[in-house]
């Protein structure tokens, strides 16, 4: 399955949800979890997963320890627009989406997250969504 993450690389950095106190938490140097799969008969096949290994940490609790997550599934950004769900590798992220799709200015070179702007899919950018989009992005920016 091709995903948003793994056309074009993860950051060095997300922000998901701490499997101890629920809070946010991020996971440094994600890492996309490959299998190989396939009969034992012939080559086997690498398949990019939607699950992640990093190391986690939690400036709430103190836990730090290396977890694998499942993407966007486990994303501490997120939210629903029209049943469609919208992600964010962190809050930065959320901010750059929330201007990109408020601006009518569809010119992503001058954004910071460009090539993730640059995936996000057509229906996030149409004018029609354009306030239900920014609805629930700001929302999400306000979790903290
Ligand atoms: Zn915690």
């Amino acid at each position: 399955m091709t995903t948003l993450s793994n056309l074009y690389g993860w950051p060095n950095s997300v922000s998901t949800h701490c499997p101890q106190c629920k809070s946010k938490a991020s996971l440094t140097k994600p890492q996309q979890v490959i299998e190989m799969i396939g009969p034992s008969t012939r080559p086997l096949t690498k398949v990019h997963t939607d699950f992640v290994e990093g190391g986690l940490s939690c400036l709430k609790c103190g836990l730090v320890k290396k977890v694998r997550i499942q993407w966007p599934v486990d994303a501490f950004y997120q939210g629903d627009v029209k049943g469609n769900l919208i992600w964010a590798w962190d809050k930065y992220h959320a901010i750059a989406l929330r201007d990109y799709v408020f601006s009518t200015e569809r010119d992503i070179q001058s954004h910071r997250y460009s090539r993730a702007l640059f995936h996000l899919p057509e229906f996030f950018k149409r004018s029609k969504n354009r306030t239900a989009c920014v609805k629930t992005l700001e929302k999400m920016i306000s979790k903290f």
